[in-house]
């Protein structure tokens, strides 16, 4: 497996590549969700690249971003052991050269500002921004995304469709460990108190799905989880359930529907979310 350092070392070896390459953007700190991506990937292309880049775009003044873990040597065994093909782990002065506050970007109007945009302002932009900038430097002919961050990935589908990549956008269902928890960088923030009570999270997106497709009314549905969410110990930052495609309100009409939720569990913000047909 090759370690791409520079965008100039990513250049020289994307040349050589024979066959099509699907790209797995990450930040790092792999965990197993991460590598049903890559091999996910494996099944879509000939070669698969796996970048490792913690965006400081997309994260605000009063975030993890200095104490966000990272664990490159153990990413670089995993995806080696996965047969992935290359790793692209730049530096923020490659991918920033003019700086963060000159730079350039991307903004996905409408969704971008919703939900997890309205609790993390210019975070979809620093996500869009980031995204579009890995497809101009590796050229893939298609990219994994986790339906885990599922307004991210709608956020990237859009943006591909707004500007005309010819890259496929692939998405990988969650990934969760055996207590329903989907997986995730920041679980390693929970206390072990925390991490007994944070299933309840998925439990509860389960009970809202069951409920919908017994034809229950949404209101009444999501008031009693809130207060269920409250009463385990959690601050929820929203649960809602919206139409799938573009993740607006849902009409009576629409039938494919997402259950979604964000919550803090002491200080760590947990997302999930779980598709529903009714
Ligand atoms: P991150 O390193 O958190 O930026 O995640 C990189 C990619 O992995 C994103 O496309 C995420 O949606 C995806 N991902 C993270 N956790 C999971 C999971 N539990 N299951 C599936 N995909 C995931």
């Amino acid at each position: 497996m090759q370690v791409l350092h520079s965008l100039e070392q990513l250049r020289a070896w994307r040349q050589q590549v024979n066959g099509s390459l699907a790209l797995v953007p990450t930040m790092g700190n792999l965990h197993e969700g991460h590598l049903k991506l890559v091999d996910l990937a494996q099944q879509q292309a000939d070669h698969v690249i796996v970048s490792i880049f913690v965006n400081p775009l997309q994260f605000a003044a009063n975030e993890d971003l200095d104490r966000y873990p990272r664990s490159f040597a153990a990413d670089c065994q995993a995806l080696a052991a996965r047969g992935a093909a290359a790793v692209f782990a730049p530096t923020v002065a490659d991918v920033y050269p003019r700086g963060l506050s000159q730079q350039s970007f991307i903004e996905v109007p409408g969704i971008s500002t919703i939900l997890c945009g309205a609790s993390r302002p210019g975070h979809f932009r620093g996500v869009a921004t980031i995204v579009a900038k890995l497809f101009n430097m590796v050229q893939p002919d298609s990219a994994v995304f986790g339906e885990k961050d599922f307004q991210q990935l709608q956020v990237i589908r859009l943006m591909s469709t707004d500007l005309s990549l010819p890259i496929r956008i692939i998405g990988m269902p969650t990934e969760r460990a055996d207590d329903g928890l989907a997986l995730s960088s920041r679980n390693g923030y929970l206390t072990p108190v925390e991490r007994q009570q944070a299933p309840i999270l998925f439990a509860l997106l389960q009970q809202i799905a069951g409920q919908l497709q017994a034809g229950c009314a949404i209101e009444p549905l999501l008031t009693e989880a809130e207060q269920q969410l409250q009463q385990a110990g959690f601050r929820l930052d929203y649960l809602t359930v919206r139409r799938r495609s573009d993740l607006d309100k849902p009409q009576s009409a629409d039938r494919e529907l997402i259950i979604l939720v964000a919550a803090y569990l002491g200080n760590t913000r947990l997302i999930d979310n779980l598709a529903v047909n009714r």
